[in-house]
């Protein structure tokens, strides 16, 4: 395995440091964001935030806008809690159970950053990972034992990229390529010729359909929104009973996990913010969490009501609205997104490649 990564190894800037700070970053910023799309984001936030005290020191709404493309902003937020953590403390932890004990960090990222900035044995299991063990013992271990088993205890780091590295450019989910696979004897699946079989997955659960109607209703450059799972989205009709509803200005599909939203925009005349919802400066809405569905239904207003798109609302990615009164604009290109399904310190087995 060792021997076949020093020899195919992508040439990433990560892979050329040890730096604790730099692999946090990357894993955090893998979780959730594919190698490709996550490199110049990579390069651009190492740039702005060096190290663990130019990021602890930094405004929030700058880590966001450093982030900003990336989603699921509660990695954002995470990394800036931790680094002040980490700049507390003093140092940056250098063991397993401490790393653990960080924002946003879950087993898989402790692992990877002991064993790649430290040299600890933690076996890594990702969904890379997982995938290629799946095959080699055709399903009949836990992954993560089988792990710690094959483990390179004396270089753990490299040995777990090798496998990591295995699962994103060799055993891959559809048409794994068993000819150029350094393991390829030991591999039971292959053996069987049943590699499309692992891993197993669960059934997937049936999709749920789903109808809303969101309220666009705006008042003194103020928008009107609603907190719902601590993100800030358009309400819902039945929650601005007192509204006089208009037209519709929109209609779009979403689909969160096994849910599919067929949402409607409408607008809306609103003299009292009921409750559960705040007026909102629209100028504050770049530093706020917004749902990804609130942005697409600005988004989709904006054509509605300029009929030329974003560019005759101020430019690309822009949005204006109107009632009866005279236009307002907001950014929506600017402003960070989250979404509802952002768990990435659940999910960071599922790090993408
Ligand atoms: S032989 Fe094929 S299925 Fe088995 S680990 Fe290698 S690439 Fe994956």
């Amino acid at each position: 395995m060792l021997s076949w990564y020093r020899r195919n190894a992508r040439d990433l800037p990560w892979r050329r440091t040890r730096d604790p700070y730099r692999i946090w970053v990357s894993e955090i910023m893998l979780q959730q964001t594919r190698v490709a799309a996550a490199v110049p984001y990579y390069e651009r936030f190492l740039k702005r935030f060096p190290d663990v005290k130019s990021l602890a020191r930094a405004k929030e709404s700058d880590v966001l806008a450093a982030w900003s493309g990336l989603g699921y902003y509660s990695r954002a937020r995470n990394l800036h809690q931790a680094a002040k953590q980490i700049l507390a403390r003093g140092a940056f932890p250098d063991d397993y159970d401490s790393l653990r004990e960080l924002p946003g960090v879950g087993p898989y990222t402790a692992a990877a950053i002991a064993s790649i900035a430290f040299g600890l044995p933690r076996a890594v299991v990702d969904g890379n990972v997982r995938r290629v063990i799946s095959r080699l013992t055709c399903g009949s271990g836990r992954a993560e034992e089988v792990a710690e088993d094959v483990l390179d205890r004396k270089r753990p780091g490299e040995f777990n990229q090798a496998l990591m590295e295995l699962g994103a450019t060799v055993c891959l989910p559809r048409e794994p390529k068993c000819p150029m696979c350094p393991v390829a004897d030991l591999c039971e699946a292959r053996r069987q010729g049943r590699q499309a079989d692992f891993p197993i997955r669960p059934p997937r659960p049936a999709r749920v359909r789903v109808t809303r109607t969101l309220v666009l209703a705006m008042r003194n450059r103020k928008v009107l929104l609603a907190l719902r799972n601590g993100f800030w989205e358009l309400p819902e009709i039945e929650q601005v009973p007192d509204a006089a509803v208009g037209r519709d200005v929109g209609q779009f599909r979403h689909s969160i996990m096994n849910h599919d939203y067929t949402v409607t925009v409408r607008e809306a005349r609103v003299s009292r913010a009921p409750r559960g919802c705040e007026w909102v400066v629209e100028s504050n809405l770049y530093k706020m969490p917004l749902s990804t569905m609130t942005r697409k239904a600005l988004a989709r207003s904006s054509r509605t009501v300029f009929g030329g798109g974003a560019s005759a609302a101020g430019g690309p990615g822009s949005t204006s609205m109107s009632g009866s009164s005279p236009c307002r604009r907001i950014s929506v290109s600017s402003i960070p997104i989250q979404t509802s399904a952002s768990t990435p310190n659940i999910r960071s087995k599922n790090r993408v490649n």
